[in-house]
């Protein structure tokens, strides 16, 4: 059997229905109830993505007014040039878990690598998944980060597996972009349906949070790969 592929028999997580993949297929569509599930190595997930409501010129415009605000160094959209910017649907698993006997919460996190690790901050627009579509599979990032990566590392937050009522992937629409502000290049990404910038590293208001921030994702930098060969 090849690695990343999961065994034995694969039933569909909506309707139960017998799924049959091809030799390394990861993304299908069930024949009887056409839901959309990734198949990850332990387990049939749904699927679902976010459609974008930003272009690349809108989602530009949303990072010149981060720029522009309060968080950034004065002027930073006015100083700054941007040297490349990319779209890609970006891979997160999303756990929902109870707390009690009432309470509901979920967290995001990154299925595949990324320098950004601020993502995992990522919020979900009210009502606005849908089933995964594979004609976005060309623009979509395929999880490398395996589900089980995630659940221990919500074990570490607190939330055993029993505390999890669902597991899914989700593929967001983001805008990558990168540029420089005096000599330096710097990341930042746009999530294409709320605008929202998400960025580890930048030019900030005053000296001193900006070491800081920049410590602290170093920090982050330092120990993504370990987290990552937790799940191995
Ligand atoms: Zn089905």
């Amino acid at each position: 059997m090849n690695d990343g592929f999961p065994t034995g028999d694969l039933y569909c997580t909506q309707c139960g229905g017998e799924l049959h993949p091809d030799e390394g297929q990861i993304f299908i569509t069930c024949p009887y109830c056409t839901s959309t599930v990734y198949l990850d190595k332990s387990r049939v997930v749904f699927h679902w993505y976010l459609a974008p409501t930003l272009n690349g010129d809108e989602a530009r415009g949303s990072l010149a007014r981060w720029m522009a605000g309060n968080s950034t160094v004065k002027d930073l959209d006015k100083k700054s040039q941007i040297i490349e910017q990319s779209f890609a649907y970006f891979p997160m698993w999303y756990l929902k878990y109870r707390i009690g006997d009432s309470k509901e919460d979920s967290w995001f996190y990154p299925a595949a690598a990324t320098s950004v690790t601020e993502i995992s901050r990522i919020k979900l627009p009210a009502g606005d998944l849908r089933k995964y579509d594979h004609a976005l599979e060309a623009q979509s990032q395929s999880p490398t980060v395996p589900l089980e990566t995630s659940l221990k590392w919500l074990a570490q937050q607190g939330i055993s597996e029993e505390q999890i009522n669902e597991r899914s992937l989700v593929h967001f629409p983001l805008y990558f972009f990168k540029y420089s502000y005096q000599g330096d290049h710097y990341s930042a990404i746009v999530e294409g349906a709320t605008g929202e910038v998400y960025a580890n590293i930048y030019p900030a208001k005053s000296e001193a949070p900006y070491r800081l921030a920049g410590f602290l994702a170093a920090i982050t930098f330092c120990v993504w790969p370990l987290f990552q060969s937790w799940g191995e």
